[in-house]
This record gives C-alpha cells, structure tokens and sequence, in this order.
C-alpha cells in the first residue's frame, strides 16, 4: 500500500494541495495517496488520531488548525516555534514533528521564482496574523535594511515587532498602523492580510509602493483590491500562488527526502 498523506482543515474541498502532491510525486517517481480530511472545528485531534491510526504518515494543516497542529506536535522545528504555527505534520510511531513550511515557501518563491533578493531591501508586511507571524523570521534572516510591519489593528503588529525584534540582526524592524504609512515607501510590500478572499480593499496609500516596487498578495487565483492598488502604482504585482505550490513541495522534501521540481506544476496551476 502507497504511503498516505492528506490535507486536514475545515473546509478542504477546494483546497489544491491534492493535485500539487500528485505531480510532485507523478514527477519524482514517489508512490504516495494524498487524501482530503475535513476535520469538525471541535475535532482535530481526533481526526488526525483516526488518520494515523490508519497508517498516516503525514499531514498539511489548513485553516483553522494552524495553531491547533503546534499543540498536537510532540517535537517542532524551530521555524513552527517561531511560527506558533504548523504547516507540515509527520508521523513515525509516537513521534509527531510539526514544521511550518509557509516562510521558506515564500521566500523561495520572492526570490527564485521572482527573483527579487531581500537583501538590502526596504521591506512593508501588511498584516499581523498567523500567515505574517510565520513568514517573519525567515523575512528577516534574509536581511532587508528595513521591515515594517503594518496592520489594522495595530497592537498585534507591534506584539510581533516587539517579539521578533531581537531576532532582527540589523533590520529596522517597526510596527506603524494603516493610518502612518504616508510617508514612506517600499522596494517590497507583501500583503499577509486577509481581506483580499472578501474583496475588501486596504487603507494604505498608493504611495507605499516605490519606483519598480515588487507587491506580493498572499491570497491567490484572483484579483485582489491590493494587486489592482499595486498595477496602478506601476509596480509589478504577484499572488501567492507560487508560494502555495512551493510551501508544498518544503513538505514533500521533509516527507520523502526529495524536493521536487516546481517551475512546470506552478505553470500548470496557473493554467488550471
Ligand atoms: P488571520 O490569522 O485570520 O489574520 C488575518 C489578518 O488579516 C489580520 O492581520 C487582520 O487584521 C487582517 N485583515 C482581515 N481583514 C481585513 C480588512 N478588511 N482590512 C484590513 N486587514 C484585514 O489569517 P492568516 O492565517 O494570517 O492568513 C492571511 C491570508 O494569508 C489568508 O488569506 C490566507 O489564505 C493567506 N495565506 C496564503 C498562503 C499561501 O500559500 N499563499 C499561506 C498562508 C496563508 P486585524 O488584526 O486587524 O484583524
């Protein structure tokens, strides 16, 4: 029997992790099932328990359970720690390790798939949720001169500043609300809010966008208020569809020791 996998969250049905798992297996010779677990909002861990009872070896976690999957975890990578968050569970035995795969997914997809290094770089990430909150450390690792982090409400985004600071190795590392953002402007903007899956457009000047400014949706396969901002600004605008398929194959690669190739399966992705 194949090596089973699956995506576990409250709603999966349209999730594509499914179909991106087939074609890295498809394409690195792997025999693997990936199934879908929609797991009841009061039922993670009893799903997860059934799935590895089962044989599971392995799991993607999806909304809601980000934070449900860190406290399921008998042992974390240092990347869900900082992320309070896992993206990525594996099962051998009694031994349940989370990792949290989003960040290096990002990252891999700014600066390979798009080639844009954040080195040197003046940095805005908007939003302060799990989504910010896990692409934070690796944001900074890759040493931009200068991170703002801007949010709604903006006592979440300086609870993050104020816990990330010390890890900032030379980034000017801030918190601003939507409301200070006039003055500045950002080489990258990444968009780690939420708002662009209802429509609703952000508070924040056309302004923050520099000459031949990168901007960076988050939210994928539609054209979010925040990208159509970042069109008219000039500057050249990305969902986060390569971070999608890229923050899959980081898992992969923990599962089967392999990573596979991405270029062609984000092409035909896109295409679907
Ligand atoms: P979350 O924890 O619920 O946080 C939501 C964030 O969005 C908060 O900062 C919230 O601000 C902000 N927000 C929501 N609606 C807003 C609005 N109308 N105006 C301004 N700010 C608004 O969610 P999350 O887990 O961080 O996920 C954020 C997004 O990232 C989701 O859309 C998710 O699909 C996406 N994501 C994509 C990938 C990928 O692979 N491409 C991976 C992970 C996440 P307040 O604090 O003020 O409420």
């Amino acid at each position: 029997m194949p090596d089973r996998y699956a995506v576990i969250g409250h709603p999966v049905t349209h999730s594509q992790s499914p179909w991106i798992h087939a074609q890295f297996a498809r394409t690195t010779g792997q025999d693997i099932e990936y199934l879908r677990l929609e797991a009841p909002l009061d039922g993670f861990e009893r799903t997860l328990d059934a799935f590895r009872a089962a044989g599971g070896k392995g799991a993607n976690v999806t909304l809601p359970f980000k934070e449900a999957a860190s406290r399921y975890c008998s042992e974390l990578s240092a990347r869900a720690r900082a992320a309070r968050a896992v993206n990525t569970l594996k099962f051998a035995g009694a031994s349940r390790y989370g990792d949290n795969t989003d960040g290096a997914g990002l990252l891999r997809d700014l600066t390979v798939n798009l080639g844009r290094a954040l080195t040197a770089q003046r940095v805005l990430l908007l939003g302060a949720g799990g989504a910010a909150r896990g692409v934070l450390a690796p944001l900074l690792e890759a040493g931009p001169q200068r991170l703002v982090i801007a949010n709604r409400t903006l006592p979440k985004a300086q609870a993050l500043a104020s816990e990330f600071a010390p890890a900032r190795d030379g980034t000017r590392l801030q918190a601003l609300g939507f409301e200070a953002l006039g003055g500045e402007s950002f080489d990258i903007v990444i968009n780690a809010t939420s708002a662009g899956l209802s429509g609703a457009a952000l508070a924040i000047p056309v302004s923050v966008f520099r000459r031949g400014a990168l901007a960076y949706d988050m939210v994928y396969g539609r054209e979010t208020p925040f990208l159509a901002l970042a069109r008219a600004s000039g500057a050249a605008a990305h969902d986060g569809l390569g971070m999608l398929v890229e923050q899959a194959a980081e898992s992969f690669r923990l599962w089967r020791g392999v990573r596979p190739e991405t270029a062609t399966v984000l092409a035909a992705l896109r295409a679907r």
